[in-house]
């Protein structure tokens, strides 16, 4: 039997029906706007800045992946501070807690690179294309010269600040000055081009394309945020107590002259999102807390003659009628964990030892000695962590008399690490039985005459030293 459709359903069945339609938010501003662009600014300050910035003789902020090593400003770290590293991420990922608890999602609407990459591009698209009108004109219309030479412009824009952003953070972990010159001159290594290839796709693609489907669908933190507010918490949410019944009246109107709420159902606050949500549903996971829609709704408010607000940072409790309580146990909980993480991880840097050593005996036996004695061979690891050079001398302590083969002292600049050969060789009567435990000394004769020890293992024959 055939079954008759309508031209409806045959419409909902093309391909790309279900599709959702293009986000095309339009530009406003107002006080929430200014404040993003001002944490904008200081974000693209530091992130394009500090990379070019010197101190000591080297590049301020750089992780050295060849000469493993990690410097900012003056503290440099090595691999065995990876701990201190991971600290570092744990007092970021606490203190995002810390803010999301306090005023929910501000992270993601004012500091996140998404967020604030997007806004840029979003700016680039204004310049080139047009507002959120011209934008969606211009989306509809035919391919022609125009359509080419502006979309060409924003493309062009698009890349460009991608490449920027992707030098400078390839420019972190290789020289950036060099970098810079090798690219111009087109000699930068496989790697360094790769990656800077990688980065500005990876911008590009995410700022420019994915923009909140990054949000929705690969960011963890949108999806957890929502355990970590509570009824305290400060959200961008509508007052659908004042503002509904919704509707479109005179300017001149008063609501309770109406019988509506305070919202005219001008769709301005959808329009603005960047992430196409209507805020007046409730609070969404898709919400990034920009708080574009507040300055709409204000500017919206102010024109009707209605107190500012409709929308606005509050409170679950709050809006129920309740007054909000900034203090509460779980900030507080985060707030002392937070303290006392950075409070550990500030003692750890300053009671890092300023000289590393590391002792390595060879895996080959003993061996006597022309002069009858026997000897052990090692190899001394040691590293300069202070941010100035040290003459270092070598002691050895055992159980018995001993001679050291080999350099008894080094010099090494701020940072420098040195790999030193020795041996030591031991009078077989000073020594019972086949193994001891002795102790290879360094200490330091300048700065505060750092000293530190590790233990190793002298071998001597199975049988006892022969006599
Ligand atoms: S609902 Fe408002 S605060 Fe949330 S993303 Fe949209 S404009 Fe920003
Ligand atoms: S901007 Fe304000 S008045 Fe306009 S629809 Fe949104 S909530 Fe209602």
């Amino acid at each position: 039997m055939t079954q008759l459709i309508s031209a409806k359903q045959i419409d909902a069945c093309a391909p790309g029906a279900h599709a959702k339609p293009k986000i095309q938010p339009r530009y406003f501003t107002g006080f929430f706007r200014r404040l993003r662009m001002a944490g904008g600014a200081v974000l693209f300050a530091l992130y394009f800045g500090v990379a070019w910035l010197n101190w000591g003789g080297r590049q301020a902020v750089l992780w050295d992946l060849s000469g493993k090593e990690f410097h900012i400003f003056a503290a440099t770290f090595w691999p065995e501070d990876l701990i201190l590293l991971s600290a570092i991420l744990l007092i970021c990922a606490f203190g995002l807690f810390f803010i999301t608890v306090l005023a929910g999602r501000v992270w993601c609407g004012y500091t996140c690179p998404q967020s604030v990459w997007t806004w840029l591009f979003l700016w680039a698209e204004r310049v080139t294309e047009g507002d959120r009108s011209k934008r969606i004109k211009l989306d509809n219309a035919p391919l022609s010269f125009h359509k080419f030479g502006r979309r060409t412009a924003k493309h062009g824009l698009w890349l460009l600040i991608s490449l920027l952003t992707a030098v400078t953070f390839v420019g972190y972990f290789t020289p950036i000055r060099d970098l810079v010159v090798d690219i111009a001159l087109l000699e930068a290594s496989g790697w360094a081009a790769f990656w800077v290839f990688f980065f500005t796709a990876a911008t590009y693609l995410n700022a420019g394309w994915l923009r909140e489907k990054v949000c929705f669908h690969m960011c963890p933190y949108g999806r957890f945020q929502s355990s970590m507010v509570d009824a305290d918490s400060l959200v961008i949410t509508y007052d659908a107590e004042r503002g509904d019944p919704r509707g479109s009246r005179r300017k001149d109107q008063k609501p309770s002259a109406t019988g509506l709420g305070d919202c005219i159902d001008c769709q301005l606050c959808v329009q603005v999102c960047p992430t196409g949500i209507d805020i007046r549903d409730g609070l969404q996971m898709e919400c990034i807390g920009c708080a574009a829609c507040i300055d709409a709704c204000d500017s919206i408010m102010d024109k009707m003659g209605y107190d500012r607000g409709l929308i606005r940072y509050a409170s679950e409790r709050e809006l129920d009628g309740g007054e909000s309580r900034i203090l509460r146990p779980r900030l507080i909980g985060y707030f002392l964990l937070l303290i006392l993480m950075i409070g550990l991880f500030s003692w750890g840097v300053a009671s890092r030892p300023l000289i590393t050593l590391d002792v390595e005996r060879d895996r080959g036996m003993y061996r006597f000695t022309s002069s009858g004695q026997i000897e052990n061979s090692y190899l001394i690891k040691v590293r300069n962590k202070s941010s100035s050079a040290r003459h270092l001398v070598i002691d050895v302590a055992g159980p018995g008399r001993s001679t050291i083969q080999g350099p008894d002292g080094v010099v090494l600049a701020a940072g420098e690490k040195a790999e030193v050969p020795m041996s030591v060789a031991y009078d077989p009567e000073t020594l019972s039985g086949n193994r001891a435990d002795i102790r290879v000394q360094i200490r330091s004769l300048d700065g505060a005459g750092e000293t530190v020890a590790e233990k190793t293992t002298f071998v001597g024959p199975a049988s006892g030293p022969a006599r």
